[in-house]
């Protein structure tokens, strides 16, 4: 009799496992269940149907029942949705939603892919027509048509990360003003916050209102149509649609009523080859817990790559292959109106949450290729390393294009256990309208380099206002009096070599310019001639994200 596999879910992780089994395993007989109507569709093009960007709903569909039936002679229910499993008999419950019949399935393996669900807090109004979530197609339908039917023009965004600022452009895309509501004082709350200054100042531009450091209260309807939303701190806030993008959450009901063992962060346990508490079921994807390949703490991560290497890892255990999923680094992007946002590995915050304090970092801001070539914009670089050993711990970007190449780049090294001398090694493609005899990467890892060895000592921005030193702006006069440091000194760098004797060696200098380049030939001067030169990385353009996100003093 062939091995039969059945898998719950057939989305992101359970489509990929179904597939690759079947790649391995011609005699299995492979059948999968979803609760909803459609299989392997597209939950990551889901806002831009909202937004009519994808036009086509069948566009979602990446594949079809009918499609794995015939290419791959997997059984695939959608509308079936599994309601328990009995380990012991190693069965499982499954109910046609269509006609409420529920039967029994064996099984020889038995895979979870459910997924994770939108949080809805449990507060007063979140459930009213008007307020959605988005997570299936149906989800997207119906935000569409409300848009449509109500010719809605205002909507409330709760949530300034990923899903949020996804759903934000593509309201702006069908011509609705947009509030978003975050109750963190910052915008994507995974990056560190002076990397996030830039996205709020960038949304606002575009007419995005803006409520940080204030949280959803309720949410009321009014007579006549329309909603108000009121935050914690009081405002009213009018819209024709509420969107809550404030996380999901593992969907473990059945793993947990089944007794597998469930993980400190609420995701189901498994191994490396992705097998749970019981040896006969494997779970994958958004619902289950995951090492983090840099503090091999357990983690939770909902992305689709994690989701589909992990399916496939499933499969390589179930044929019997030696396998080992190598963990996860958080690797992500995310654009908003034209911005591109993209970070790998660990923020200065979760290193600290983790009480990792060794480490260093870095900030610069090249253009996205050479500048001599029309049209270079600047990404907003932050390298984490380790102050030991210069291994690379983490990355985020901020710009327009190729921000995500550089962080894939930065994304690989971190996966080889790479430092920041691999990244000065780096050789990267160069053209002139594509990126720089010295990449942003490669610039990266010189930086980080020149900070471990001692060149170039990083002054502290956050410790800026909080220290007696010399605040020394070697930027040309016309740029310093356009903005500048408050009591900064301002001796340009053409003069420097003229007028250093007017400074003291008997006092910390910590220097600034526009980017932190014309600091940097600064401070190996004044270091030279035996000054306690340090440079305030990223120059002014980084004084400016701090101090829009309200970190100094
Ligand atoms: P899912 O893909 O959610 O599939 C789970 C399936 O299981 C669902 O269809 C559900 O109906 C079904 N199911 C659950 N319980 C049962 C049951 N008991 N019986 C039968 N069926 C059941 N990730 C990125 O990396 N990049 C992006 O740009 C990105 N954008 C996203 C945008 C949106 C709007 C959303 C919602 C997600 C996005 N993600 C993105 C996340 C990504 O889609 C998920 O990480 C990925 O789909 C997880 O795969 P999964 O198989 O674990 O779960």
């Amino acid at each position: 009799m062939s091995r039969r596999i059945l898998i719950v879910g057939g989305v992101a992780g359970g489509a990929s496992c179904a597939a690759r089994l079947r790649r391995l395993d011609e005699s299995a007989e492979i059948v999968v269940f979803d609760r909803g109507p459609f299989v392997a569709f597209a939950n990551c093009g889901l806002p831009y149907y909202v937004g009519d960007v994808i036009k086509e709903e069948r566009a979602l569909q990446v594949a079809t029942p009918a499609l794995f039936r015939g290419r791959f002679r997997i059984d695939v229910h959608t509308d079936h949705e599994v309601i328990a499993i009995d380990r012991g008999a190693r069965t499982i419950a499954v109910r046609d939603l269509k006609s409420g019949a529920t039967r029994t399935e064996r099984y020889d393996a038995l895979v979870l892919s459910p997924g994770a669900a939108p949080i809805r807090p449990p507060l007063s109004g979140v459930d009213l027509p008007g307020v959605f979530a988005i997570r299936s197609i149906p989800d997207s339908r119906r935000i569409r048509d409300w848009i449509s039917s109500r010719d809605a023009k205002t909507a409330v965004v709760v949530g300034g990360g990923f899903i949020g600022l996804e759903m934000v452009e593509n309201l702006v895309h069908r011509g609705l003003a947009v509030t978003i509501l975050e109750k963190l004082p910052q915008l994507m709350p995974p990056i560190d916050p002076e990397m996030a200054a830039p996205i709020a100042s960038h949304v606002k531009k575009n007419g995005v209102a803006l409520h940080l450091g204030d949280g959803l209260a309720c949410i009321e309807a009014v007579d006549g149509g329309g909603l108000v939303v009121t935050s914690e701190r009081g405002a009213r806030l009018s819209a024709d649609l509420v969107m809550l993008a404030i996380g999901v959450r593992p969907e473990v009901a059945l793993a947990r009523d089944a007794g597998l063992d469930i993980g400190a962060r609420g995701g189901i346990v498994v191994d490396r080859g992705m097998r749970t508490s019981d040896p006969n079921i494997w779970a994958v994807g958004d619902a289950i817990e995951v090492p983090d390949v840099l503090t091999g703490q357990e983690t939770v991560l909902p992305l689709a790559g994690p989701a589909n290497r992990e399916g496939r890892t499933a499969a390589e255990s179930i044929a019997g292959r030696t396998t080992a999923f190598r963990g996860v680094q958080a690797t992500a992007v995310v654009g908003v109106l034209g911005l591109t946002v993209a970070s790998t590995g660990a923020s200065e915050k979760g290193l600290r949450r983790a009480g990792v304090m060794n480490f260093g970092k870095v900030y610069l801001h090249p253009g996205h290729h050479a500048g001599y070539f029309p049209g270079a914009r600047p990404i907003h670089l932050k390298l984490l390393f380790s102050n030991a050993d210069g291994r690379i711990l983490g990355a985020q970007a901020v710009g327009h294009e190729g921000v995500e190449k550089r962080i894939d780049v930065i994304a690989m090294a971190i996966q080889l256990q790479g430092t920041v001398h691999d990244l000065a090694a780096a050789e990267l493609c160069y053209a002139p309208q594509f990126g720089a005899a010295k990449d942003p990467v490669n610039l990266a890892g010189m930086l980080a380099q020149n900070v471990l060895n001692g060149d170039m000592p990083a002054a502290e921005w956050n410790a800026l206002g909080y220290v007696d030193v010399l605040l020394l702006d070697v930027r040309e006069p016309h740029e310093f009096a356009a903005g500048h440091i408050p009591s900064a000194v301002n001796v340009p760098l053409s003069e420097l070599r003229d007028r250093y004797t007017e400074l003291s060696k008997n006092r910390d200098i910590w220097i600034c310019c526009g980017v932190g380049q014309r600091a940097y030939y600064a401070t190996r001067f004044l270091r030279q001639n035996g000054y306690r030169a340090s440079n305030l990385l990223g120059g002014y353009t980084t004084y400016t994200a701090f101090n829009d996100a309200g970190l100094l003093t």
